[in-house]
């Protein structure tokens, strides 16, 4: 791996791009070297083109002086590993700024779009034009991008999960300096997202076999009608009959249920108390703590948000099939709220100062129905990053942290997240017996369980275990990565395997002696012979990183 790029790479590189764009070893690795993994990576420079054609010069010299390059879109991969490259000495090439909404179809809501347009963008676009469609939202806010979270087959925060699907048809240039382009690039703006023949776009999701330059992407109406019902698991019922009824919900009501989240009480805490540090217990949150919480708001260890959609025909239908299946699974009354409901009465909690807990957990709602409308509310990533560190601080240090919050959790030096991204089969026994494996694991490692599942497929949950720690404790740092690595290895038999790994982890979920991933290296090897693309990510992988640890 080289450390080093030659001077006549680097004068070529400065030729094609211009002096600015080629940014040097220091101020490279400030700028892409940190992530809250708490790794740091080699990066001898960065190259930030402005289009395609530049992409593919960037990439011809690459291959003349064999470097290997990293491309990123917006490099806000949190919890995965951020800008870093997965091999220490990789090129950093940073397309934020191929940022041009190329196409719009507005008949069909299909976009074709560059890999530097973020949520925010696309939204801004639709709004201004007056298009009545989402941007499928994920929680890592406005700034990030649209191509790099699909690419890594990313998840919408509130519904609309599987963010590759949207994908209908790409343009990727290869190892080679060839455009690969989708089997129908040219029979319309991607209408038909299978073309004729093989279907090769997925090859392109969790890889490194090209550098995508442009995606269209199938936008989702807006619905007339969207709404959210919260419910606290009653007690005496298990986790184990609440999935299988929302098995059954989803097969019944299809498209007409954006999503059924389901949260550990650990993780909804998160959003509604402060993290109780003085509360601890050998460094961790109590049990009895949890039971509080729930108690004092008549929850228990589940939080269920369920968000529908329909119109005015439709939606007392689905409200009633809803009604009927979670009857006797809660003690809440199940109530619908939509946009108008939850504003007027989150005006009038935040005025009474005696009702503030409902107050929160009604913003944990309407933050569910803004996800499910597509809306993103801040450039920011959510808070939870800052959770633990934030039940730390004293009052001044608290209105320091808040003055230079930043866009970026990798700014802050203190933050340490990897986000454990696993599937489970929707199954109540499936996610019953990997809760206790989870609970177990993080447990055992000193970490609270923060656990949330929300519907991905009509057969699947998405796992999202966030492990919040504080990346300056090298002991703390070791233990969450540590930690990490145990739930990898039970998720394989517990039921709850990766599904979307950190650059830390690629060497959990290749493995050489399974028929996948060799035919994934052939593949590889056809198409990138030198190896100079993301080498790596998603393939043979010898775990560099493994030595800092
Ligand atoms: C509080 C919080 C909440 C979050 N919520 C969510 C969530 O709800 N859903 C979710 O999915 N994630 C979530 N994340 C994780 C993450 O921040 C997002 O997934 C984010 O969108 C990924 O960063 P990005 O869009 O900048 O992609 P990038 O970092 O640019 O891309 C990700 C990876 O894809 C590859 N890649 C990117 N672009 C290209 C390209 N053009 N060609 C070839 N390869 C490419 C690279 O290997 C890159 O490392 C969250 C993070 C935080 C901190």
């Amino acid at each position: 791996m080289r450390s080093q790029i030659a001077e006549g790479a680097v004068l070529e590189f400065q030729k094609l791009l211009g002096v600015q764009s080629v940014i040097f070893k220091k101020t490279a690795e400030e700028l892409y070297g940190t992530s809250t993994l708490g790794l740091h990576a080699a990066i001898p420079i960065a190259l930030k083109p402005h289009d395609r054609g530049e992409v593919i010069g960037i990439i011809r010299i690459a291959s003349k002086y064999k470097i290997s390059l990293y491309p990123i879109s917006t490099g806000n991969n949190w919890g995965y590993g951020s800008a870093n490259p997965v091999s220490p000495g990789s090129v950093v090439v940073d397309l934020s700024q191929l940022n041009r909404i190329i196409a719009f179809d507005k008949q069909l809501g299909l976009v074709t779009l560059e890999p530097g347009v973020t949520q925010s963008q696309l939204r801004q676009f639709l709004d201004k034009e007056g298009h009545r469609f989402l941007v499928e939202v994920t929680g890592g806010g406005g700034g990030c991008s649209i191509i790099g979270n699909a690419l890594e087959r990313g998840h919408g925060a509130s519904g609309y999960v599987d963010r590759f699907d949207s994908i209908r048809s790409l343009e990727v240039v290869l190892a080679d300096g060839t455009l690969y382009r989708s089997s129908f690039a040219d029979q319309g703006s991607g209408y038909f997202k299978w073309g004729t023949g093989p279907y090769l776009d997925g090859l392109f999701a969790q890889s490194n076999l090209g550098i995508v330059v442009s995606a269209t992407i199938a936008l989702t109406r807006k619905s007339e009608r969207i709404e959210v019902c919260a419910l606290a698991l009653k007690r005496g019922k298990s986790l184990r009959d609440l999935i299988d009824v929302s098995s059954t919900l989803l097969s019944e009501l299809g498209d007409s249920v954006v999503s059924i989240r389901i949260q550990h009480i650990a993780l909804l805490s998160t959003r509604i108390v402060k993290y109780p540090k003085e509360a601890l217990v050998d460094g961790m949150i109590p049990e009895s703590f949890f039971k509080i919480i729930a108690k004092d708001r008549h929850l228990t260890d589940w939080f269920v948000l369920i968000a529908i959609r329909g119109n005015r025909y439709t939606m007392p239908g689905v409200r009633t099939t809803l009604r009927k299946r979670m009857w006797g699974m809660t003690g809440w009354p199940i109530i619908f709220w939509n946009r108008s409901w939850v504003t007027r009465t989150q005006r009038l909690l935040d005025r009474i100062s005696f009702l503030h807990t409902y107050a929160r957990m009604l913003r944990v709602l309407g933050s569910s129905l803004a996800g499910a409308e597509g809306a993103t509310s801040s450039d920011r990533p959510g808070r939870l990053p800052y959770w633990k560190l934030l039940g730390g601080m004293s009052a001044s240090e608290y209105r320091a942290f808040m003055g230079r919050y930043s866009l970026d959790p990798d700014d802050e030096a203190r933050c340490g997240l990897i986000f454990y991204s696993g599937v489970v089969a929707l199954k109540g026994a499936s996610v019953e017996q990997a809760v206790e494996s989870i609970e177990a694991i993080c447990r055992a490692q000193g970490f609270d369980p923060l656990i949330g599942f929300s519907t991905f497929t009509e057969h699947s949950l998405y796992l999202a275990l966030p492990l919040l720690f504080d990346r300056q404790n090298d002991a703390e740092t070791k233990r969450a990565h540590a930690c990490y690595r145990a739930l990898a290895v039970a998720g394989n038999t517990h039921g709850y395997p990766l599904y979307r790994a950190g650059i830390h982890a690629m060497d959990m979920v290749v493995d050489m002696d399974h028929p996948f991933w060799q035919t994934a290296e052939k593949i590889k090897k056809a198409l990138d012979p030198d190896n100079i693309m993301s080498p790596g990510r998603y393939s043979k992988y010898k775990a560099p990183h493994e030595d800092q640890l």
